[in-house]
């Protein structure tokens, strides 16, 4: 064997075992489903096997919060791993695709960007809503695949895709009937479902990362069960004895999805690197219940509240042969974590001018650290002058400052529904929590940006 040869030998079990280390990662997103809404967290009327297997394989969170209760600024906190009113994005944005500013601010990293200083290969599939202007489409925001649709919400029927794309808007909504991007392509599908069409193309993106032996990041955003609510036959079929029409169509939609989700992983056990891939599971935000029937359990409020029900969401992650299976995990986590995770996994340097507020999850996950991986959470809504911190078992909210009862304070663990507000007994621990919270407060930036509903931008076009 010539000296060449152990060269490449050498460099081979080098790279092997970085690998083995680096794991791929995929983020099921889905989007206003309900706390209640997984078997792993008690729902009895819509079963969720392959959601369930993956909590089991790993472990199901009972605490884990999004940072913010509605679609937008969720998902870009998520992406970036930091309090999105860190950069303004403190609402939905407009829909505008003349609008550069109206998504996430070139000045922040998203994960795949960040991923990409560790040669991983990115996909978005599914909602992307960072924002419809070109220089903010998920190819030129790090993200090497992109199918899917830019807008907050979509028709579930590829028949209603009648718009080419959202220059032909010319009202509100219409942007759900746009034609589906792949890349910067638009393209029509045959299948009639959408929810299977992107399951589709992530199992199709997987096995592709697979055939190239490259490290990935999927980030599988269905818009399921988000309103309109649509399903199919199959699925509605399969709840004969729900007898509430719109929950009924919301049992099929989640149906739909925990099926997509069963073959995302079938795909990774065909590919023998289920033990490679870290996949984590969550909903954007609580459900919201009157608009897509969706079950928040014991938890107050919906979607776009500050209480539990908004902001707790059904979170779950597996890594085989890592993440100890059976866990159930009851220290509040946050979906800003899972940027901490995967770039101290990946190794990747984050800029100092913009620290993470999400912290890797894994020394926890392994019985390495037994403390709280977030002393405090902050939530902030800008326009409605809403607040909210935890801290430990203790809550202060204000979920608008309209609110008569202007900051209530809770203990979520013996008061899980937010009945018994503790502010008048005890001044002096409101008082501090309001200190933590307005000092994170000074940090926050204004909005950036015309909201989704405020701005009639197809009459400028
Ligand atoms: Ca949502």
């Amino acid at each position: 064997m010539t000296h060449h040869y152990l060269v490449y030998i050498a460099a081979g079990l080098l790279t092997c075992s970085l690998l083995a280390k680096t794991p791929n990662l995929i983020i099921i997103l889905t989007d206003d489903q309900g706390y209640n809404d997984v078997g792993f967290n008690g729902c009895s009327d819509i079963p969720t096997p392959h959601l369930d297997q993956l909590a089991a394989n790993g472990v199901r969170f009972t605490d884990g919060y999004v940072s913010y209760p509605v679609c937008g600024p969720s998902r870009a906190g998520l992406l970036t791993g930091r309090y999105q009113d860190r950069f303004g994005f403190t609402t939905n944005p407009t829909i505008d695709p003349g609008n550069p500013d109206a998504g996430l601010p070139k000045s922040e990293e998203n994960i795949a960007e960040v991923l990409n200083k560790a040669n991983y290969s990115s996909a978005i599939i599914g909602k992307w809503h960072m924002g419809s202007h070109t220089s903010n489409h998920p190819l030129n925001r790090g993200f090497e695949y992109f199918y899917g649709f830019l807008s907050g919400g979509h028709s579930y029927f590829p028949r209603n895709y009648k718009l080419n794309d959202l220059t032909e808007v010319t009202r509100s909504w219409e942007w759900y009937n746009t034609r589906l991007l792949e890349n910067f392509d638009r393209i029509d599908v045959q299948e009639d479902y959408l929810t299977d069409v992107l399951t589709d193309a992530a199992t199709g993106f997987i096995e592709k990362k697979v055939k190239a032996n490259q490290h990935f990041m999927l980030y599988l955003a269905y818009n399921a069960p988000h309103a309109p609510l649509q399903a199919t036959e199959k699925y509605l079929s399969r709840f004969p004895d729900i007898a509430d029409e719109k929950r009924r169509t919301y049992a099929a939609m989640v149906s739909c999805v925990d099926d997509g989700v069963g073959r995302v992983m079938e795909s990774l056990r065909r590919n023998h690197i289920e033990d490679d891939t870290i996949v984590v599971f969550l909903s954007d935000n609580g459900g919201a219940i009157t608009k897509n029937a969706s079950d928040n359990g014991a938890l107050r409020g919906a979607k776009s509240d500050l209480f539990e029900g908004g902001i707790r969401v059904p979170f779950a992650m597996q890594w085989k042969g890592t993440i100890p299976a059976g866990q159930v995990y009851s220290h509040p986590v946050i979906s800003l974590d899972i940027m901490g995770t995967i770039t101290a996994l990946a190794g990747v340097k984050i800029a100092e001018d913009r620290p993470l507020d999400g912290v890797n999850l894994l020394p926890y996950l392994t019985g390495k650290n037994n403390e709280a991986p977030h002393d405090q959470l902050f939530w902030r809504k800008w326009e409605q002058q809403g607040m909210c911190i935890r801290d430990g078992d203790i809550k202060l909210v204000a979920n608008t400052q309209k609110h008569k009862n202007w900051h209530q304070l809770y203990n979520i663990e013996n008061d899980l529904s937010e009945t018994k507000n503790l502010r008048k007994q005890n001044p002096e621990k409101s008082k501090e929590l309001l200190k933590s919270w307005e000092a994170w407060n000074d940090q926050l930036q204004d909005r950036t940006f015309p909201t989704l509903m405020a701005d009639k931008w197809w009459e400028r076009l």
